[in-house]
């Protein structure tokens, strides 16, 4: 999540308990399971006969249908345009994807995600009027290559292309030291955030608390500060 999504993310109704999935790839089917487990209802759609059959044998979700999304009558008739969100997750197969997203749109529907798999597909989503666009394989990518290059920095959370919040080993440096000896506002430029202890973050821990090795600490800052830290 970046700034630019923000708006996207704050227009969604907290109320919605409806969602619509188009297409049962890996990715489809995994945003329907995981919407079902939450209790959200999800109608689930696909070209593929058996894809839509599996998805109800499976208890995937609770209603599917087989249809084909490029076909504005199809959608219609199932109802797809009542939704508030819609998730158009055809990666592989562009035309469609491009199709069935304008389709979406034209229909009326006014929170629409769709999945890209290539850099132009993210254009061309956006400019026939996709809300949201996902591209998993790079975004998958992008994560992988910061875990294996910082593997001490478990989770960060971009807050903007220049800032983040971090979650990270306490480094054999810090081992020892307390908060205060520590100075890392003075010395690194970031603030601490919490402190991990016995399998749970102490928020705005105690300036008087000692850090230990191999435990974790949550740090905001700017990412070039970030790098300053022996981790
Ligand atoms: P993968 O499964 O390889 O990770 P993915 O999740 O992006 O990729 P795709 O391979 O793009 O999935 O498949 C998406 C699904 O969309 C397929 O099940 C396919 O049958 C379905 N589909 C393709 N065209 C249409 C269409 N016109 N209408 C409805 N569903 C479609």
């Amino acid at each position: 999540m970046n700034l630019s999504s923000l708006g996207f993310f704050r227009s969604l109704r907290k109320d919605n308990h409806q969602f619509a999935v188009i297409g049962l790839g890996r990715f489809g089917r995994s945003v329907c399971s995981t919407l079902h487990k939450l209790g959200y209802e999800v109608l689930a759609t696909d070209i593929d006969e058996k894809r839509v059959s599996a998805a109800l044998t499976e208890q995937m979700v609770g209603h599917a249908l087989q249809l084909d999304s490029t076909e504005p009558a199809a959608l219609k008739e199932a109802g797809i345009f009542e939704f508030d969100t819609v998730i158009v997750a055809i990666g592989n197969y562009i035309q469609e994807s491009i199709i069935t997203t304008l389709n979406v749109k034209e229909g009326g529907v006014p929170h629409v995600v769709a999945k890209a798999s290539s850099e132009v597909h993210h254009k061309l989503l956006k400019r026939v009027g996709a809300d949201h666009v996902v591209f998993p394989e790079f975004e998958a990518g992008c994560a992988l290559a910061r875990t294996l290059t910082k593997p001490s920095i478990l989770e960060r959370f971009e807050l903007d292309p220049d800032n983040s919040i971090v979650e990270v080993i306490v480094p054999d440096e810090f081992h020892g030291k307390t908060i205060t000896e520590l100075q890392l506002r003075n010395r690194y430029g970031v603030n601490l955030l919490a402190v991990s202890q016995d399998g749970k973050f102490q928020i705005n821990p105690n300036p008087t608390k000692r850090l230990e090795r191999g435990s974790a600490m949550v740090i905001i800052g700017c990412n070039k500060d970030i790098n300053r830290l022996p981790i």
